[in-house]
């Protein structure tokens, strides 16, 4: 099946009980045995459930892995990947990256007894240095939030490869239609379904999908031991959002694009960080490992912070908030809002400046946004 045709019917097919074409909500905790002995294929909802293993098995086929597993939120994909970890264990984190990540390795995975070193993965000579014997696992995100930095995955996950560490890939930014970690050897993806996955800003989940079967079977049973999964009804609005994401995803890309050429433009604007852009220093990277970029990217305006906060203060069609990949547009200010849990000093180190803004274009008429954009920066 192609992408566009996996995405309306892989892991789905008529309910046996009824023919109902979109899999039912199955709203239970607990399946009847069949006898003492003789449970059915679903025995207890926590282990198990048809609305999930629809978007679990619609997943894995996107990702083109052997088994997708669906959480309750992005975090709690993340605190069961972490749990293959333990204590004596060491991982490597990219160093700039989302700021929920950030905090669990360093306030819960450190206090795990897990030794946890974050370094600039974009340097595979400062990979090296950092691989270890006991290191187990090594973090990567690409494009990175918010600076849109982008990783090798392929060079990555050779050297992981050759070392015997597994990797994992946060694929929220770009989803599989436009970036397929487990191709490039990546031994796990995860995702926030809370963005372009699900795409309309009405529910939280997250979303692990293993490449062989060892690694899943691990994260099965963290998945039922943790019970970090998601409700039946979640699943069912991830399914329905995840129907369209190829048509969204070549909106959300088309739009992005034309604002980010838009503003670089701008005499106001000091840097337009996307990598679609000719300026982008990584250009050549994203079109070798991407089919896309997206719709999420920085900028920094001139005149510092407070032009910054004079401008988000100012946009009318464009909603302050965080999050990103949902239908509607959005903007903020990471350095006091979506990255606030890194320290000063790592937010710097990892480039987030105070007058930078980032924005998840969404599938609205791209005039209207350059138009509120305009408008913004006019006063600002
Ligand atoms: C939002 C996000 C997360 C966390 O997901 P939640 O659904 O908010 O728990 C993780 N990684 C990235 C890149 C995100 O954008």
């Amino acid at each position: 099946m192609r992408f566009e045709t996996a995405v309306v019917h892989a892991g789905q097919s008529p309910d046996p009980a009824y023919g109902a074409v979109m899999p039912p909500i199955y709203q239970v905790s607990t399946f009847a045995f069949k006898g003492v002995g003789e449970p059915g294929p679903f025995d207890y909802s926590r282990s198990g459930n048809p609305t999930r293993k629809a978007l679990e098995d619609c997943l894995a086929a996107l990702e083109g892995g052997v088994r997708g597993f669906a959480f309750g939120t992005g975090m709690a994909a993340e605190a069961t990947a972490l749990s293959l970890l333990g204590a004596g264990d060491h991982l490597i984190v990219h160093n700039d990256l989302y700021g929920g990540t950030y905090r669990i390795v360093t306030q819960w995975t450190a206090r795990q007894g897990v030794a946890v070193d974050f370094v600039d993965l974009r340097d595979l000579d400062a990979l090296q240095k950092a691989l270890r014997p006991n290191t187990k696992l090594v973090w990567t995100e690409t494009p990175t939030n918010p600076m849109m930095n982008l990783l090798d995955l392929r060079a990555i996950a050779e050297a992981c490869m050759a070392h015997g560490a597994l990797t994992i890939c946060d694929n929220t930014f770009l989803s599989p239609y436009f970036q397929r970690p487990l191709d490039l050897g990546i031994d796990i993806v995860l995702h926030s379904t809370t963005k372009y996955i699900n795409g309309h800003s009405d529910v939280v989940g997250g979303a692990l999908v293993a490449k062989d079967a060892a690694v899943a079977e691990r994260i099965g049973y963290w998945q039922n031991c943790l019970g970090t999964c998601q409700a039946p009804f979640d699943c069912f609005l991830v399914l329905r959002g995840l129907k369209t994401l190829p048509l969204r995803m070549e909106a959300h890309n088309r739009n992005a694009l034309a604002v980010a050429r838009w503003l670089e433009a701008h005499p106001k604007i000091l840097r337009v960080n996307h990598p679609g852009l000719e300026s982008h220093p990584q250009r050549e990277l994203a079109i070798r490992q991407m089919t896309g970029f997206g719709g999420t990217f920085s900028f920094r305006v001139k005149g510092g912070g407070d032009a910054a906060l004079r401008m988000l203060a100012n946009v009318k069609l464009f909603i302050l908030a965080e999050s990103l990949g949902g239908v509607e547009s959005l903007i903020e200010h990471p350095w006091t809002m979506t990255h606030i849990s890194m320290p000063p000093e790592a937010r710097a180190a990892a480039g987030i400046a105070e007058d930078m803004i980032r924005i998840s274009v969404g599938i609205e008429h791209v005039d209207d946004l350059i138009e509120d954009l305009e408008q913004a920066l006019a006063i600002c």
